[in-house]
């Protein structure tokens, strides 16, 4: 009898006890907008803010509702119009190339790398021949490139980069945190990353100026002198007339539910990464699986796993995807010919009207993708590894 893995690859762990209560005490108060606040008291969602501030080593941070409108206001507040091109990953997913086409511009796409990073050869390619003004960089699946490397690129072509750390939260290229490259960093508390409230979002920068627009963006009406992690008053004077109310705020409910989980993300990320190493390390030299190389500079969050099956025929990858389905095991597969669930690539976007980039759909043909949710235990890791392996195995030498 083969092993069959029965658990679920989209289970979270609970709320936090502490979360719940402050939940409930948000509710019990009637309060839920941020700016709903009584007798001299922050809010949860200015708390929240700070405090991100301070993990994040940023001077100001902005909470909103998603992970997608963050990107958006990033880019409004940076000065992206109608018509501009914006340069971005070919490997992200869907809501990427929305933000940008939110805005009535344009995605044009760089190749994604062998190590599923950025294409720095591309990027200074395309950086000079584009037009673009922007580089909306999604370190998609956590795969952080060579930031010092790309942050040269950027700033010889006068690019300003906006960072997508979705999958990055917690984590650093060389020591300085995810999100703190680029002018602007975005972060989602959607309920797949690495802090949990359902829907919502973080944008932290240190420029004054792109956080006074985002702040009268996200929809703070005059009300900005009550955020305890935006400019001062004074910097809002010129703009406050001129930026439009676009609404995304956070609300008080869910700063309340992600306050107690930012405290233990780091230790949340060394979890991710004990379960990402037992995988990795079980898939270590299978026939025709290639492991993504990680740099050491490369502080990564391994919430999820990536394997290459480099040039094998697509019916072949199916026959793997089956085959690990039918033990239990949820694969994702980058090169399928139709968008599915969460999955699609950058040929999907039609409303991008992408070309083709021949080196981005050899990558993805053979790309396959696993969550990693910290409901599993290393017994499970374990199970799963052999599972994949043993049926890579099998089609590999069938083929
Ligand atoms: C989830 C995700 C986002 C943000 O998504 P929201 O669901 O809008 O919070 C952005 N980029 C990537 C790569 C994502 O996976």
């Amino acid at each position: 009898m083969s092993e069959v893995f029965t658990g679920s690859f989209t289970q979270q762990e609970p709320i936090p006890e502490e979360g719940i209560e402050a939940a409930c005490a948000v509710l019990r108060s009637g309060r839920l907008h941020r700016y709903n606040l009584a007798g001299g008291e922050a809010g949860e969602v200015a708390h929240l803010e700070q405090e991100f501030a301070a993990a994040t080593g940023a001077r100001y941070c902005l909470a909103v509702a998603s992970g997608g409108y963050a990107m958006a206001c990033a880019l409004r507040a940076s000065g992206v119009q109608p018509g501009d091109p914006v340069l971005s990953n070919a490997f992200t997913l869907a809501p990427v190339p929305g933000a940008i086409a939110s805005l009535g511009a344009v995605p044009v796409f760089v190749d994604v790398a062998d190590d599923l990073t950025i294409d720095l050869a591309d990027l200074r390619r395309q950086a000079a021949s584009s037009g673009a003004r922007v580089l909306l960089l999604s370190h998609m699946r956590g795969h952080i490139c060579d930031m010092a490397a790309l942050m040269e690129i950027c700033d010889a072509a006068g690019v300003t980069v906006i960072e997508d750390c979705a999958h990055t939260m917690g984590a650093a290229w060389d020591g300085v945190p995810s999100g703190r490259w680029g002018r602007v960093g975005c972060f989602s508390t959607q309920t797949y990353k690495h802090l949990n409230s359902g829907e919502g979002g973080l944008i932290v920068s240190d420029d004054p100026e792109v956080m006074a627009r985002a702040v009268l963006l996200s929809g703070s009406y005059m009300n900005y002198d009550l955020h305890a992690s935006a400019p001062p008053p004074e910097a809002f004077g010129d703009l406050r007339r001129d930026v439009p109310n676009i609404s995304g705020r956070m609300d008080n409910l869910r700063a309340a539910i992600l306050r107690p989980q930012l405290r233990t993300l780091e230790d949340q990320c060394a979890r991710w990464n004990a379960l990402y190493r037992l995988v990795e390390a079980g898939l270590q030299a299978t026939p025709g699986l290639a492991l993504i190389r990680r740099d050491p500079r490369e502080c990564f969050v391994g919430s999820s796993i990536q394997f290459l099956l480099r040039d094998w025929p697509g019916r072949r990858v199916q026959a793997v995807l089956d085959r690990c389905r039918a033990r239990g095991v949820a694969l994702k597969w980058f090169g399928a010919p139709e968008p599915s669930g969460y999955t699609s690539r950058y040929d999907h976007w039609a409303f991008a009207a992408p070309p083709r980039l021949p080196q981005t759909d050899r990558v993805l043909a053979g790309l396959v993708d696993m969550r990693l949710p910290l409901t599993f235990t290393r017994e499970d890791c374990a199970l799963i590894a052999r599972i994949i392996r043993a049926e890579v195995s099998a089609v590999w030498q069938a083929g």
